[in-house]
């Protein structure tokens, strides 16, 4: 069976190395060895030869899109960031070309210059064959909801790719007021893979709903990772509280918009009772399958997607179907 996933992160260090530590180290990552797991992540970020092929053969994955993660071209000023991004995807084109059968790509962008980001992706997706993009949650405290992101959407809804929204590190305040103060690693984990992420991401595709930029923006396509980030137990909760007389101003109730304008993924979510959440709200034409490489195991996430408790034929559009037409891949 074709398997496709596309949230599998890459890393390029020597482009990270651009990127002043005290300016990571601000916008909140953590340093390079604090524990011996991420130094071991790092290195798997940035192999994408003979390693991580194998790791996909030994789990059956046919095809990883990849995307940057990480320290990025949204810490820097845009005349830095517009550089960067271009390197990281002439990068990503290289690893690309070298096995076009197993790789495929999502644009990197400079957010931190909308405008410019908007042609970095079309370049991206014209020139790079590149599938959309990926970003990395806030840009200087900024969702994707503030105007000056307006002509990047557009531009996505023109080129009809989607655009994956990705956890980041939270703003400072937020870091502080919420995450701070508990033991050890703790407030960072909980603020990321832990909680927070997902709280963020969900709290973006929200945004983007009840401000309007979903109706204003009607052909945009968002993908979203880890099971629809909470969202699918959410889902009638959010109707009852944010539809209705709090939002008139809106055409479309609001799980009606983010179930025609939204897919999600099995990144790193390998259990049944968020699959069934997700089954039962979003559907199986809008689930696709994806890991979360390096930080999820290939191997769990194929044996999860053995397991499902779905037609074959929905567990194909799970696999790669809808990941083929959704972002234009040709088996
Ligand atoms: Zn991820």
């Amino acid at each position: 069976m074709r398997i496709v996933a596309l949230e599998e992160h890459f890393t390029v260090p020597e482009l990270i190395g651009r990127i002043e530590p005290a300016t990571i180290r601000a916008r909140g990552f953590p340093g390079p060895d604090i524990r011996p797991l991420a130094k071991a992540r790092s290195a798997d970020l940035a192999e994408v030869g003979p390693e991580r092929l194998a790791r996909m053969d030994e789990a059956g994955i046919s095809l990883q899109v990849l995307s940057a993660v990480g320290p990025g071209a949204d810490l820097l000023d845009p005349t830095r960031g517009i550089a960067l991004a271009r390197d990281y995807n002439n990068r990503l084109k290289q690893i690309v070309n070298e096995r076009p059968d197993r790789f495929a790509g999502f644009a990197h962008l400079p957010m931190t210059a909308p405008d410019a980001a908007a042609d970095e992706l079309e370049r991206a997706v014209r020139e790079l064959g590149f599938c959309g993009a990926l970003v990395n949650g806030t840009t200087e405290g900024r969702f994707l909801d503030d105007p000056m992101y307006a002509p990047l959407l557009a531009r996505a809804e023109q080129l009809d790719v989607p655009i994956y929204l990705h956890p980041g590190i939270p703003p400072e305040a937020v870091r502080k007021a919420y995450y701070d103060g508990l033991p050890g690693g703790t407030g960072f984990v909980l603020s990321t893979a832990g909680w927070g992420w997902h709280a963020e991401t969900a709290v973006h595709v929200l945004r983007l709903v009840l401000s309007g930029t979903l109706e204003r923006h009607r052909r945009l396509k968002l993908i979203i990772g880890h099971m629809g980030e909470g969202l699918p137990a959410m889902m009638a909760r959010c109707d009852n509280t944010l539809g209705g007389e709090v939002s008139t101003y809106l055409d479309r109730g609001v799980s009606e918009t983010i179930l025609d304008q939204v897919w999600i993924t099995t990144s790193g979510f390998f259990t049944l009772a968020p699959f069934m959440a997700a089954l039962m709200t979003f559907g199986a034409d809008r689930i696709l399958f994806s890991v979360d490489y390096p930080f999820a195991r290939n191997d769990v996430g194929t044996r999860f997607l053995d397991t499902l408790p779905v037609s074959p034929a929905d567990k194909l559009k799970i696999a790669h179907a809808n990941a083929d037409r959704l972002l234009g891949l040709k088996p």
